[in-house]
């Protein structure tokens, strides 16, 4: 059961007969949120001075000033864009065995590996799709993601010498293959990199991510995240589960000794049942999450060093700026099938990562078919059809789009349609309160990279 983010007002109703805005609790000594949903606008207004704000004033008429355009702002971000970015499989096998996994173990085991001619023919054809809609001085994104992109390395390092003036490349790595030349071609080639760690011992982070015999992999870990050391362009991604929900503050502790420049604090994606078993209950999720984000802030005010917890940023910056924001996920529909798609290594095209695995979410073949219909096609409008308004609770809630309910794979596949909510609903209501208290307390800025904003503007701000 979720927290109520609607602050009931004494007397009934909840706000003004005629006013446009839900109050939002957000847990704040004096001041409460107003958000206008549909819009995404919103105000953080003094408790006492509820009454008189929804009853007119300068929030009020801003926001009639400015409704028009936000709406299209909105609509052009939700339904759109056109995909400027691919996450790339090259291969569906992988050396670890993590407990949590969205991919099938046998296909993990034992699946298919693109070679070096196919995965050259592949970006080939994928430069040629968005060299179709991208205006030239913006590169379309590649992300050789999982399984292990690094088992495949030579078809990949190959790809990205071919085609390092045409796509911005990144990879998604669990370390234990990125030895000193793999990391100096990467780095060398500007290559974004992310790496994914549990914990901040082995004891702990040994116990969701491990090889097929059970044997740990933190210090090969540990040594990459060392060796990538004043590297501005890598992450490190932790997934919270009931294994190390209590170590998150020491985590983040030593991701920044460790000099990590940003990191994300995921959730459990239950789009698989073994992930569920893990899934903390969003209680404990939001606690440890929140704590660790604090701590994020202490560090920064005792060295000057930031620790960015990125899936956090983004969320700050869909209240902020809402078409500034980086990732996908938590904006309805999700970017799954219409901002980015998903290439398995035997041609095969998904909304997203998440799906692999999920055979009817296959909408085509990069080798056999047009891009352009495979987005339109049965199994890729599934998921860009899932839209906040169509499901039961995301409809009323005032905070949808910061929240957006992902996601439809674990909607899917654990609660059984696309529209349903995901599985962290409560966790998302608490990270969007806690957003608009540091907000309230003039420490957002505290949260984010700097120079998030460059090339946005103020679009409008009202009051201190
Ligand atoms: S919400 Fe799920 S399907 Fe959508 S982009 Fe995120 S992980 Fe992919
Ligand atoms: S939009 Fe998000 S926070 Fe709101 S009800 Fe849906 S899942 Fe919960």
């Amino acid at each position: 059961m979720s927290l109520p983010v609607h602050a009931q007002r004494e007397g009934g109703s909840d706000r003004g007969p005629s006013s446009p805005f839900h109050p939002v609790d957000i847990n704040h000594p004096t001041h409460i949120a107003l958000v206008e949903p549909d819009t995404a606008f919103w105000g953080l207004v003094a408790r006492d001075r509820l009454d008189e704000t929804l009853a007119g004033g300068p929030l009020l008429e801003t926001w009639r000033a400015k409704a028009a355009d936000f709406a299209r702002e909105m609509d052009m971000l939700r339904f759109h864009l056109k995909p400027s970015a691919v996450y790339f499989n090259a291969t569906e096998r992988c050396n670890l065995n993590c407990s949590y996994c969205y991919i099938p173990s046998d296909m993990r085991r034992g699946g298919t590996q693109m070679d070096r001619d196919r995965l050259l023919a592949a970006l080939e054809t994928l430069h040629g799709y968005f060299r179709g809609h991208m205006p030239a001085d913006r590169l379309p994104q590649v992300i050789f993601h999982g399984a292990e992109p690094m088992l495949a390395r030579d078809a990949i390092f190959a790809g990205i010498e071919a085609f390092k003036d045409r796509f911005r490349f990144g990879v998604q790595t669990n370390a234990t293959l990125l030895d000193e030349e793999a990391i100096a071609f990467l780095t060398g080639h500007g290559v974004g990199i992310g790496l994914s760690l549990d914990g901040p011992t082995a004891r702990i982070a040994d116990r969701t991510r491990q090889r097929w015999n059970g044997d740990g992999v933190f210090d090969h870990v540990v040594r990459a995240i060392e060796r990538l050391d004043g590297y501005p362009g890598f992450n490190v991604i932790c997934t919270m589960t009931e294994e190390n929900l209590p170590h998150l503050t020491q985590l983040v502790d030593f991701f920044h000794e460790k000099r990590v420049p940003a990191c994300m604090l995921n959730v459990t994606r239950c789009t698989q049942p073994g992930a569920r078993g893990l899934k903390g209950d969003d209680k404990a999720v939001s606690d440890a999450f929140l704590a660790a984000l604090e701590r994020t802030h202490t560090l920064y005010r005792e060295t000057g060093r930031k620790l960015v917890v990125a899936n956090f940023a983004n969320i700050l910056i869909a209240i902020l700026a809402p078409t500034a924001r980086r990732l996908m996920c938590d904006i309805s529909p999700c970017g799954g099938g219409r901002s980015f798609f998903a290439l398995a290594p035997d041609g095969a095209l998904f909304p997203c990562s998440e799906f692999i695995g999920l055979d009817t979410f296959v909408g085509g073949n990069l080798f056999t078919d047009r891009i352009d219909d495979v987005l339109e096609s049965a199994p890729f409008r599934k998921v860009i059809d899932r839209k906040v308004e169509d499901i039961e609770g995301c409809d009323v809630c005032p905070i949808r789009h910061f929240c957006g309910s992902p996601c439809p794979a674990e909607a899917h596949e654990m609660n059984g349609g696309m529209h349903r909510k995901g599985a962290f609903c409560a966790f998302y209501e608490e990270q969007v309160r806690y957003a608009m208290r540091l907000i309230a307390d003039g420490r957002h800025q505290d949260f984010l990279w700097d120079g998030w904003d460059e090339g946005t503007e103020v679009a409008c701000a009202i009051g201190a």
